[in-house]
């Protein structure tokens, strides 16, 4: 924007300015500099309107009583608005821990959002990078529904403020951030790492990095790119098989970058960054879940920066349905006696259709 004579510098690729360009261009401006000079914005001007967005996580500009009622008038005559999703279904599960959102993009697509309430005060939003997902994975609502087209930064970002809002109501905030809604998050990298620019800005949303994590299907170049970023945000891969045969069966991807592949880059991964990898092995009956598996699976996992976080299935109404909860333990058990550290995950909001894809998958379905 600073290319604007005599307007404002707000450094090109500052989070502030990836906001602002997003918004601006959603409204009908060319970009943030033309929203700036077309209403002769001053810099305090921009600051309050992002503070509000980011910090405040008004609504709209309505609310936002700092700005003059004659510049909201015009920010919203030219379609400047705070908020790019809307939520068409909310849900809360029984126990009041899950929420659910379902929220509709400018040109109708959708994408799900959940916020998770612990036990002991932490606040996990999961967020959608993608509408759709062309990964295909056999196990997963959303793959089997096929691609629609990327998010922009502020789409995803915008997730994360619906539910920050939700919690201000009850004096509570998010903690944690995760990139395992729909889609494939490094399909979608420079997106994806301008929402986290955004979630990360201490002037704005200000979360830790060590509060964020990005999960992939093992897209290898994007991971070699990851590393290189210097953030300390976490990684998650979605292993889900220990071997290429079976892998490739559960996980098309599995075809371009196999096993072998994937691991090796997560090698380099770690000694890059130093950094710990969550491996993401989600439990199918009679599909992965024997000893042998467990074995297999083990001796991929070579270290204290390795760590199994096994994940009870969420029936998606496929041919495929989860391991018993005797079955997860025994397999846990098995990765431990060869050394591998492995933690279950907790099951939230099963009578909500929590997993991934699955409260769209019912909605076209009803
Ligand atoms: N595309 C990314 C992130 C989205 S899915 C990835 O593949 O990692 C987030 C996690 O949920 C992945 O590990 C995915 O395999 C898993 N998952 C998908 N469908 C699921 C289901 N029905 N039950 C449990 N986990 C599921």
């Amino acid at each position: 924007m600073s290319e604007v004579e005599g307007a404002v510098e707000v450094p090109e690729g500052s989070p502030q300015s990836i906001w602002f360009n997003e918004k601006a261009r959603r409204g009908g401006f060319a970009s943030g500099a033309a929203l700036v000079s077309s209403l002769d914005l001053r810099k305090y001007r921009l600051d309050q309107i992002y503070r509000a967005a980011t910090k405040e996580l008004a609504r709209d500009l309505d609310g936002v009583t700092t700005l003059p009622k004659d510049l909201r008038a015009k920010l919203s005559e030219r379609g400047f608005a705070f908020d790019s999703v809307t939520p068409t279904v909310v849900q809360r599960s029984n126990d009041k821990q899950t929420t659910k959102g379902l929220f509709r993009l400018a040109d109708g697509s959708e994408v799900e959002a959940v916020l998770m309430e612990h036990h002991g005060g932490r606040s996990t939003v999961c967020i959608s990078s993608q509408a759709g997902c062309a990964y295909a994975c056999r196990f997963c609502a959303t793959g089997q529904g096929g691609f629609t087209r990327n998010l922009d930064a502020t789409e995803i970002f915008d997730q994360a403020r619906y539910f920050a809002r939700e919690l201000a109501r009850r004096d509570k905030k998010i903690t944690n951030i995760v990139f395992m809604g729909m889609g494939e998050p490094f399909a979608n990298y420079d997106a994806v790492m301008d929402a986290v620019r955004l979630l990360h800005d201490p002037k704005g949303f200000g979360l830790g990095h060590r509060h964020i994590t990005i999960s992939t299907v093992g897209l290898v170049p994007q991971i070699d790119k990851f590393a290189s970023e210097g953030i300390q945000v976490n990684l998650a891969i979605s292993l889900h098989a220990p071997n290429d045969e079976l892998r490739g069966r559960l996980m098309p991807v599995n075809r371009k970058y196999p096993i072998a592949e994937l691991m090796a880059t997560c090698q380099r991964y770690m000694k890059a960054t130093h950094r710990k990898i969550f491996f993401e092995y989600v439990m199918l009956d009679g599909q992965n879940d024997s000893d042998a598996c467990a074995t297999e699976l083990a001796r991929l996992m070579r270290g204290p920066l390795y760590h199994v976080n096994l994940i009870p299935y969420n029936s998606t109404g496929a041919e495929l349905s989860g391991s018993s909860d005797a079955k997860v333990r025994a397999f846990q058990k098995k990765l431990e006696e060869h050394g591998a550290v492995a933690t279950v995950r907790v099951p939230m909001g099963r009578d909500i259709a929590a997993a991934c894809g699955q409260l769209k998958a019912e909605k076209n379905a009803s």
